[in-house]
């Protein structure tokens, strides 16, 4: 058992902290108070190979696994930069992609969501399912060679930056008559497929959107993968990346927040020459995020090393714990890190509270807590399903 990064690994966690501390926490606001994106930060990223890290070489990216993405998410995340759409372009679609999508797919998407300067988004939040996908109401239906489109998504984050949508959706399946879902590939400039953006109350550059899908006619090679057999394990292929890179995002936040509220109580003083951390009620309080923080830290190398070794059972598990320990760490350590800085903790200024929204979804979305103790109760310690 070793806890040591790879020396290749150890680069890429440096490179990727530097170019996060150039941007840094000010140039994610600034662009989020203005209603812009990360374009600049995103570009470099994918010039510089990071957002490629985990797609294989003969496509463009850097032939690394999820560990190597899940430290780019981390670094971007501690300083100060979280960035959603790692998780969803690079982890998810990436993932589905080179995992299940054809080989004209693969060539046609993987280059470009490599080098940056492609992104697709993921649609399978819909108003009326919600958690529970089983009731996903979207539906393809087959029209001449291709397909017909129908349904509503919400929540889709990053639609406006995107070039492609990958939508969950439900076919009928010719064979049983049953739905069964199948996963399509869908231009953002499709006839057909509104959008409208959510006003939500978390600071980000990124955007999230109600997306609906009237008679969205996609041609036969949208559908991703060679038959429609391909959309069940496609979807399942996107989920641990999603849970591993989301909660590296959060532990990334965790260790920003601790290190800025950590810098502020050594030299703040305000009874004689003690530093207001020399108080426990303020030392403790983040010495436990801290330590949450590592726990979930652990967790993350776990599963991204169970997932790169192919054991998709196992990272399941490791995966779906790490994502609850990182969401929860991550609101514990920004939280406390408002607590410590006092009045300074809710000034734009010094960059803590502008992270709550965030850290706040991070216990909501991708997947909500309660569903991975459902999961764990159930699949961990076989308990029945209440649902
Ligand atoms: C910032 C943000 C970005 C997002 N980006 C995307 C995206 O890009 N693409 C996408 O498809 N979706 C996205 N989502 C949607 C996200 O995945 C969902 O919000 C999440 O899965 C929860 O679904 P819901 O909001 O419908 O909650 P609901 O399903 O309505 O649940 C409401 C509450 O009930 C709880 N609950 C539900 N069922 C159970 C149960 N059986 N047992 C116990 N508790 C239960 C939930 O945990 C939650 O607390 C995003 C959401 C946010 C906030």
């Amino acid at each position: 058992m070793t806890f040591d990064l790879t020396p290749e690994q150890d680069q890429l966690r440096d490179a990727v902290r530097a170019l996060g501390r150039r941007y840094g926490h000010s140039y994610f606001v600034e662009k989020a108070r203005a209603g812009e994106h990360t374009t600049e930060l995103w570009a470099e990223a994918g010039r510089l190979g990071y957002l490629g890290v985990n797609i294989p070489t003969e496509y463009g990216g850097g032939g690394g696994g999820i560990t190597e993405l899940a430290i780019v998410c981390e670094e971007l995340a501690a300083a100060g930069c979280p960035l959603l759409l790692l998780v969803v372009s690079p982890a998810i679609a990436a993932t589905v992609l080179a995992r299940h999508g054809t080989e004209e797919q693969r060539k046609r998407h993987l280059p470009g969501l490599a080098d940056g300067s492609q992104k697709i988004v993921f649609a399978i939040t819909e108003p009326e399912a919600g958690s529970n996908f089983h009731r996903l109401g979207t539906v393809a239906r087959r029209d001449g060679d291709g397909w017909l489109l129908n349904g509503r998504k919400c929540y889709i984050s990053g639609v406006d930056e995107a070039g492609h949508v990958l939508v969950v959706a439900r076919t009928e399946d010719s064979s049983t008559g049953k739905l069964k879902p199948a996963l399509f590939l869908v231009p953002t400039d499709a006839a057909g497929l509104t959008r409208s953006k959510l006003d939500m109350e978390i600071l980000s550059p990124e955007n999230q959107f109600l997306l609906y899908l009237d008679d969205v006619r996609v041609p036969a090679d949208a559908l991703l993968g060679e038959s429609l057999d391909a959309g069940l394990p496609a979807l399942f292929a996107g989920l641990n990346p999603e849970r591993i890179t989301v909660a590296a995002m959060g532990a990334g936040t965790g260790r920003y927040a601790i290190e800025r509220a950590s810098e502020y109580t050594v030299t703040r003083k305000v009874w004689g020459g003690r530093s207001i951390g020399s108080h426990q009620g303020v030392s403790h309080p983040l010495a436990h995020a801290a330590v949450q923080v590592e726990l979930a830290r652990l967790m993350i190398q776990k599963a991204a090393t169970l997932y790169d070794a192919g054991r998709d059972l196992e990272a399941g598990v490791a995966g779906n714990m790490a994502k609850y320990a990182a969401g929860e760490a991550a609101a514990l350590a920004v939280d406390t890190a408002v607590q410590v800085l006092g009045g300074a903790g809710m000034t734009t200024e010094y960059g803590v509270a502008t992270l709550l929204g965030a850290v706040r979804a991070g216990r909501i979305a991708p997947v909500s807590r309660e569903m991975i103790l459902n999961f764990v109760a159930q699949h961990v310690l076989g308990q029945d399903k209440s649902y």
